[in-house]
C-alpha cells in the first residue's frame, strides 16, 4: 500500500521518539529543537559559498564596466 503524503513527511523526534512532520523546527510534543530537512549545516555552507562566488563575480563586473567607461 502506498504511504500517504503526510506519512512521508512524518519523521521522529529526536527528543521523544513521537511522530512530527518533517519541516518542523520544534517538536510539538517535548518543544525540543529539530533540524529540518533540506536545512541542514552542509546546506547553509554551501548556500553561503554560492553567495561569495556571486559576489566575486558581481565584483569581477563591476570593475570591468568601470575600466570600460573609463577609456
Ligand atoms: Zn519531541
Amino acid at each position: 500500500m502506498r504511504k500517504s503524503n503526510l506519512e512521508r513527511h512524518l519523521v521522529n523526534c529526536p527528543h521523544c521518539g513521537k511522530e512530527v512532520l518533517d519541516h518542523f523546527t520544534q517538536c510539538p510534543h517535548c518543544k525540543g529543537e529539530l533540524t529540518p530537512r533540506g536545512y541542514t549545516e552542509g546546506d547553509a555552507k554551501s548556500r553561503t559559498k554560492i553567495r561569495n562566488i556571486l559576489f566575486v563575480v558581481l565584483l569581477v563586473i563591476a570593475v570591468a564596466v568601470l575600466i570600460t567607461l573609463k577609456s
